[in-house]
């Protein structure tokens, strides 16, 4: 049997549901542990609980800990599962995949029901990574995140529900693979993996959402907040209301990055309009086009570039590659 280590982070996989009042909430004993005879028969397995948070308190310096948690460990297992709150899951995996170089599977879990709800996917999501993390085909993809069957890429998985198992999804290319009662099946894979070894996360980025009516006051009150790099959600294929480009320009030429990504949750931004505001306006600019990343996903990797580089130029080489 392969050694795995799982490191707890905490989440719903790692709490409780309270019978009487329904609420559901971190407790003094990881309750996995009532079931260890049931995943220990997948592998050689130790446990570490690294926190017990619930993911919306997770922040980019828990995700360091936790990358140097890993790294310090791989050479000791053959491969690791992190359990994580579905919240943030998605960017906690994104950080993991592009911090940590290694060959050794690496997968990243949690749970939408925790273990004493009826329907709990808890147990069943933990012994389908740890079956992951014991597989040789799982070796070279990066960070792994494995729930309800299916394996997807750290890049391109999402939440896409709030309550459903089946939340997890690559909305674009789908999963990397899947998990059945007796294989591990890869259907695609990774052409390319991107590696940003940081010792510390300094940079104070935000992530703003385009709207219809946005104004040029939310821009100014980002600018004077001196952040040092921002992410916009923008509409389709990368526009913009025309009433912030002012104040956009003010952001750019303050030497502040400026990522585009797109609030649609497929397809790509490209420069194609010229109107005030288009993408072709944007791209003139100086605002820098992050394909195939999500909002949330395009902040960490900023936030991860910015330890390499401050340059605008080099900044955009680093999103124009992904
Ligand atoms: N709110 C929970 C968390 O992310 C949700 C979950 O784990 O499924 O911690």
């Amino acid at each position: 049997m392969k050694k795995i280590l799982i490191i707890h982070t905490g989440g719903t996989i790692s709490m409780l549901e309270n019978k009487e009042t329904g609420a559901v909430n971190v407790t003094d004993e990881h309750p996995l542990t009532r079931l260890q005879d049931e995943y220990r028969k997948f592998a050689n397995v130790d446990e570490y609980v690294v926190f017990d948070l619930p993911s919306p308190h997770i922040t980019p310096k828990h995700m360091l800990t936790l990358a140097d948690c890993i790294s310090q460990s791989l050479s000791k297992y053959d491969g690791i599962v992190v359990t994580h709150g579905t919240d943030t899951l998605e960017e906690t995996a994104y950080f993991l995949d592009l911090v940590i170089d290694s060959e050794k599977p690496i997968i990243i879990t949690g749970a939408m029901r925790s273990s004493n709800e009826i329907g709990s996917d808890a147990l069943y999501n933990l012994i389908s990574s740890i079956r992951v993390a014991s597989a040789d085909q799982a070796k070279n993809k990066g960070v792994l995140v494995v729930m309800n069957d299916e394996i997807h890429t750290a890049a391109n998985v999402t939440k896409t529900s709030t309550s459903n198992v089946a939340t997890f999804q690559s909305t674009q290319y789908g999963p990397i693979g899947i998990v059945t009662k007796e294989m591990i099946i890869f259907h695609r894979i990774i052409l390319k993996q991107e590696y940003y070894p940081v010792k510390d996360v300094h940079s104070n980025v935000f992530l703003l959402k385009a709207f219809a009516g946005m104004d040029e006051n939310l821009i100014h009150a980002l600018h004077m907040a001196k952040p040092d790099g921002l992410v916009i959600e923008a509409f389709g294929q990368g526009n913009l209301p025309g009433s912030i480009v002012d104040g956009l320009i003010k952001i750019i030429n303050d030497n502040i990055p400026v990522i585009l990504v797109s609030r649609c949750y497929q397809g790509t931004v490209q420069p194609t309009y010229a109107y005030q505001g288009g993408g072709r306006q944007l791209k003139e600019l100086g605002v820098i086009f992050a394909n195939g990343l999500t909002g949330p996903k395009a902040r960490i990797k900023l936030l991860l570039a910015l330890e390499k580089t401050k340059n605008i130029e080099s900044l955009s080489k680093l999103f124009s590659e992904q």
